[in-house]
C-alpha cells in the first residue's frame, strides 16, 4: 500500500464531530500500552503522526486520520489503564458502543493484541461486543519480534482459544519494529472497504 498522504483530522469527543463525507472508516482498539499507535505509524510510514499517549486512558476521544483521501483510520481510546476513574469508564462505554451501533461508515474493527500475554477481560469483553454489534474483526497480534518464531502458533491459538474468536474473522501477526505483517494488514484493510 502506498501512502500518499495522511492527515490528522480530529480528535473528537461527540458524534456530531465525526466527519461526514462518508469515507470508510477502520477503527482501532486495544489496551493501553499495547502497541496501537506504533501500528498505526507503521501502516502510515509516519514516524510520530499518531500519538503515543503520555497519560493513557485519560482522554476518551476518537483520533480520525484521513488516508491517501480513501479511507479514514480512528483511533479508539486505549482501554484498561488502572487509574482510569469510574466516570471515564462509563464514558468510553458510551462512546464505543454508540460509535458501534450507529457509525454507519465502519467497514472493519482492528482489535490489537499484545501476542506476548493472553487477552485481559477488556479484550474479551471488547471483543464481545464487536460480536454482538456484528462487525468484521481483524485481529492483530502485534509485538511478534518479542517472542521467538517458533512460538507464534501456540501464542495466536492461546489469543483465538480466549476470545473464543469467530473462525470467519482474520488474524496478522504484526511488528511495529519490523514491518511483519504490515502489507497482510493492508490486504484485509482493502479487502473490507472493498465490500
Ligand atoms: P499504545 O499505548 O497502544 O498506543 O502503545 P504504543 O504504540 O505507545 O507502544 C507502547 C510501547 O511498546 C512503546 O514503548 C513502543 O515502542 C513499544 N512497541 C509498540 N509496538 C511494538 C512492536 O511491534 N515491537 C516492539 N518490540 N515494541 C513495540
Amino acid at each position: 500500500m502506498k501512502i500518499m498522504d495522511v492527515q490528522f483530522i480530529i480528535s473528537a469527543v461527540r458524534p456530531d464531530q465525526y466527519p461526514e463525507d462518508a469515507l470508510p472508516e477502520v477503527a482501532l482498539a486495544g489496551r493501553s500500552n499495547v502497541g496501537k499507535s506504533s501500528l498505526i505509524n507503521k501502516l502510515i510510514m509516519r514516524k510520530n503522526l499518531a500519538r503515543t499517549s503520555s497519560q493513557p486512558g485519560k482522554t476518551q476521544q476518537l483520533n480520525y486520520y484521513r488516508v491517501n483521501d480513501m479511507i479514514y483510520l480512528v483511533d479508539f481510546p486505549g482501554y484498561g489503564y488502572a487509574k482510569v476513574s469510574k466516570t471515564q469508564r462509563e464514558k468510553f462505554g458510551e462512546m464505543i458502543e454508540t460509535y458501534l451501533q450507529e457509525r454507519e461508515p465502519l467497514k472493519l474493527q482492528l482489535l490489537v493484541i499484545d501476542i506476548r500475554h493472553e487477552p485481559s477481560k477488556d479484550d474479551v469483553l471488547m471483543y464481545n461486543w464487536l460480536k454482538h454489534f456484528e462487525i468484521p474483526t481483524c485481529i492483530v497480534a502485534t509485538k511478534a519480534d518479542k517472542i521467538p518464531r517458533s512460538k507464534w502458533d501456540k501464542h495466536i491459538k492461546m489469543i483465538k482459544t480466549t476470545l473464543e474468536a469467530d473462525p470467519r474473522d482474520s488474524v496478522v501477526l504484526f511488528s511495529s519494529e519490523t514491518g511483519l505483517g504490515r502489507e497482510q494488514l493492508w490486504d484485509v484493510i482493502n479487502e473490507a472497504i472493498a465490500t
